[in-house]
């Protein structure tokens, strides 16, 4: 679905993000792996991509930086000589009930869920406006449409990240770029891993298909908003969460 495209995918180390660069593979994209900090795991998911017979690429960066996420855009030019797709996945959490919420852990999460998001789109915009086409998927969260007490910060930034979306959407489609959102419900991660039993339990109890989703969920969804099958879907939000959100 994806032969000859060139992808790139923020935080594709761990999580969501590695599934969605494994499918992209399997599909016959060109992955750029972009990841902050594990080298070995960036290195082992570049052998795995590139055992799908497509090419793989690290760029190592810290994609809340516009430096880091331009010089993620411009390796890719000089390698693949064009972007066709960028999936902004990755994301941190720093929950706390809000009285207890510090400033930093407050503009970590904007900078790196939303900001990120930013920095990627503004570096790689004008590349997908020359070449008359381009597909971002920009992966939110149910928490950014309904809240969360505990994530006033991340489900700010998730919500940014639909705003984000509509709006992009709206300004570049006469150019022949689609943005759409990903709005994962409870997904097994790292992210996830660290909640409580009793938190995933109640989680469980209000998801109607009664199981927590994986990164291929997510991954199946990224695959088909990059392919030419969805060049006429833009500016929406797709939930991934086994009914959970609706
Ligand atoms: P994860 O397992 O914690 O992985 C996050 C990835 O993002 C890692 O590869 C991490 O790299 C990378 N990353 C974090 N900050 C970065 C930065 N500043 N620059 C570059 N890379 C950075 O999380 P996940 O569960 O796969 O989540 C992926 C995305 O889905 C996130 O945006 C998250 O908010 C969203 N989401 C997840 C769920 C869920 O249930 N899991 C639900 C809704 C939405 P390092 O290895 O260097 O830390």
């Amino acid at each position: 679905m994806l032969k000859g495209k060139n992808a790139v995918i923020t935080g594709a180390s761990r999580g969501i993000g590695r599934e969605i660069a494994l499918a992209f593979a399997k599909n016959g994209a060109n992955v750029v792996i972009n990841y902050r900090g594990n080298e070995e795991l960036a290195d082992s998911l570049a052998k795995e991509i590139e055992a799908y017979g497509v090419r793989a690429i690290k760029v190592k960066g810290d994609i809340s930086k516009f430096e880091d996420a331009e010089k993620l855009i411009n390796v890719t030019i000089e390698e693949f000589n064009s972007i066709d797709i960028l999936v902004n996945n990755a994301g941190i959490t720093k929950d706390g009930l809000f009285m207890r919420m510090k400033e930093e852990d407050f503009d970590s999460v904007i900078n790196t869920n939303l900001k990120g998001t930013f920095n990627t789109s503004k570096a790689v915009i004008s590349k997908m406006i020359k070449a008359k086409g381009g597909r971002i998927i920009n992966i939110s969260s149910v928490v950014g449409v309904i809240g969360n007490a505990g994530q006033a910060n991340y489900a700010a930034s998730k919500a940014g990240v639909i705003g984000f979306t509509k709006s992009l959407a709206k300004e570049v489609g006469s150019r022949g770029i689609t943005v759409n959102a990903i709005a994962p419900g409870f997904i097994e991660s790292d992210m996830t891993e660290v909640l409580s039993d009793k938190v995933k339990e109640t989680m469980l109890n209000s998801i109607p298909l009664k199981a927590f989703g994986k990164g291929e969920d997510v991954a199946n969804l990224a695959v088909f908003l990059a392919s030419d099958m969805a060049s006429y879907i833009t500016g929406q939000v797709v939930h991934v969460d086994g009914g959970m959100v609706m």
